[in-house]
């Protein structure tokens, strides 16, 4: 095994960021050297300044660790994995890509420009490699990838394979996510217990425009955004971890439930085997009965498996419910997968 790529986290006191924190620590590939956050973090012990809140402990080196303020010219890390919000997330993941470093961030800004990766490891790391045509479009000597938005990464994955065998005209979403989709200072309890708040500010436009350009065609460095149309309501329920999604897909083609279900059973991700440790057996399980539900099934693959149920095939429609964990596939597990891929590849 070779030396580990040293990682610097930024954003490492919120909810993505404890999630890359800990994934990355677990990285046979990644070693966590650097951990940034704001101001009210500085100076602090991580163990103090992050209130835990994945299930499982994070090392006693980390919780040692001091936490140092968000500043380009102080990173260490060859590779920066950024959980900053999006109004802070740019000029600074920029400056660092300038600067030579690899960033791959969970943030908004960016992720629709033709010459950055937009990409959910499970579905689409083909078009990492877009990335390389940086240096001569920005003057970069760093690189700087995406991963999508928590609900178009479950979307995506449920969606992937039926769109490669039957090619998507329109989906119609509902999403029901979870109270961790919205930070770690994000709701009140009284807010959300016992309610539903049918809108999520930005959440729609960022599906709409994000899952064409992940369930795209990769033509030479740029991506040739799919044609189908997407319809999204999202909306906040009293759920701790995990967005629920109710789909109904168009398909051009008339395929029978048989050739849908094998098609969903039988997806690979096409990563197994490559040493990685956040790629699961199955990127999608299929199952039967009143599932999936949060509390049953958002862990399974660790996380980064889509559960799939309720599937219903008629007249040219898929009908689903899926259901994948905000924090890992939707957001720190497609980080560290990502990274852990360049990691692999650029030693
Ligand atoms: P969060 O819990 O509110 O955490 C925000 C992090 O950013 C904290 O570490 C915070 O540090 C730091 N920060 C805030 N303002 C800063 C500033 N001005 N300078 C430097 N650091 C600053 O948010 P989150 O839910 O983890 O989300 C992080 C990013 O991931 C966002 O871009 C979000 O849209 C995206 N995302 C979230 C989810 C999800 O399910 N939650 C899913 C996908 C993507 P302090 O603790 O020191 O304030």
């Amino acid at each position: 095994m070779p030396d580990k790529v040293k990682v610097t986290v930024l954003g490492a006191t919120g909810l993505v960021g404890q999630w890359i924190t800990l994934l990355a620590s677990r990285s046979p590939w990644l070693e966590v050297i650097q951990l940034m956050a704001s101001s009210r973090s500085q100076g602090r012990k991580y163990g103090e300044a992050a209130p835990w809140r994945p299930p499982m402990p994070l090392p006693d080196r980390l919780q040692e660790a001091d936490v140092e303020l968000v500043d380009p010219g102080r990173v260490e890390g060859e590779l920066v994995l950024s959980a900053l919000p999006s109004e802070v997330a740019w000029p600074v993941e920029e400056e660092l890509a300038r600067r030579g470093k690899i960033v791959v961030s969970n943030a908004r800004p960016g992720r629709m420009e033709p010459d950055i990766p937009l990409v959910n490891p499970l579905v689409n790391h083909d078009h990492l490699s877009i990335a390389e045509v940086q240096h001569k479009t920005r003057g970069w000597r760093g690189r700087l990838y995406k991963n999508p938005n928590c609900s178009t990464a479950i979307l995506t994955q449920a969606l992937a394979p039926i769109h490669r065998e039957f090619q998507l005209e329109e989906v119609h979403v509902t999403t029901l996510q979870a109270v961790s989709g919205a930070g770690i200072r994000g709701l009140w309890a009284l807010e959300i217990m016992g309610n539903v708040i049918p809108f999520i500010k930005g959440e729609e436009e960022k599906m709409v425009l994000e899952s064409r350009k992940i369930l795209g065609e990769l033509r030479g460095d740029k991506v040739e955004l799919a044609k189908f149309k997407v319809y999204p309501t999202t909306t906040r329920v009293p759920v701790q971890d995990g967005h629920t999604e109710s789909i109904h897909a168009k398909v051009s083609g008339r395929p029978g439930f048989d050739e849908v279900l094998r098609t969903l059973e039988t997806y690979r991700s096409g990563l197994e085997g490559l040493g990685l440790s956040l790629v699961p057996e199955r990127p999608i399980q299929v199952l039967d009965g009143p599932r999936p539900q949060p509390i049953l099934d958002v862990l399974s693959g660790g996380g980064m498996t889509v559960s799939v149920g309720r599937l219903r095939v008629e007249d040219g429609w898929v009908r689903l419910v899926a259901l994948g964990h905000n924090l890992v596939i939707g957001a720190a597990g497609a980080n560290v997968a990502i990274a852990e891929l360049l990691a692999s590849n650029f030693l």
